[in-house]
């Protein structure tokens, strides 16, 4: 693949389920690689956005590119205060986190943007909240002057398509039913089933850099 095919892929997969291509975004993953292999691979192609899940490696990666940064990986309290340096906190995945948040977003006088992450293949080695948890965690993080919520994350389990679909497929209708606009879901393995179920943001990465 790469990013081109990448692109092709997504706009398939909205011509089959009858969506417009421009309601899809892609974050290209970029953790993990250089920042030369990051110009040659994505940034050759436009200005997309970048997503990084760890604080350090992005911040050094923010001194040498200019782009528009996504947080997509667990973030420690303790490095809240970096949030705002990311257009977008896909990971929002406890409520003290989101207190945490909230103090930076007061701080520095600015309403992050964030993406509740709902864990619902309840992996317990994986982060967010459990589907029953959401209406309480939602309901107190939109009570929170300094974040706003756009939208819902997930990560499934590994798995075949009959694993994922009906995953990707719930995100969607939890999204609907609280009204948020934003869905973000799919990988490498699995965007254009993301897409078909209502994708977007998709978080793709290994696929852009494959030769
Ligand atoms: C690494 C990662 C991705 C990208 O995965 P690929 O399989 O490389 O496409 C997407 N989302 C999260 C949260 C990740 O950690």
């Amino acid at each position: 693949m790469g990013l081109p095919q990448v692109l092709e892929a997504m706009e398939a997969a909205c011509r089959r389920a009858g969506r417009d291509p421009e309601g899809v975004r892609l974050v290209a993953v970029t953790k993990g690689r250089s920042v030369e292999e990051i110009q040659e691979k994505v940034l050759r192609y436009g200005p997309f956005p970048l997503g990084e899940s760890r604080v350090q490696e992005a911040l050094k990666k923010m001194e040498l590119l200019e782009a528009e940064w996504h947080f997509i990986g667990p973030l420690q309290r303790n490095k809240a205060k970096f949030a705002p340096r990311f257009a977008l906190i896909h990971s929002l995945d406890s409520l003290r986190l989101a207190e945490a948040l909230d103090r930076v977003g007061e701080k520095v006088g600015v309403r992050l943007r964030v993406l509740v992450e709902v864990n619902l293949g309840r992996e317990p080695q994986k982060h967010g909240f459990l589907e029953e948890e959401l209406p309480e965690a939602l309901a107190r993080v939109r009570e929170m002057a300094h974040l706003e919520v756009l939208g819902l994350m997930t990560v499934p389990p590994v798995g075949p398509e009959a694993v994922v679909r009906p995953i990707f497929r719930r995100l969607s209708e939890l999204a609907d039913r609280y009204g948020l606009p934003e869905r973000s879901m799919g990988m490498s393995d699995d965007f254009p089933i993301a897409i078909e179920e209502g994708a977007t943001l998709v978080r793709v990465g290994r696929a852009l850099f494959v030769d």
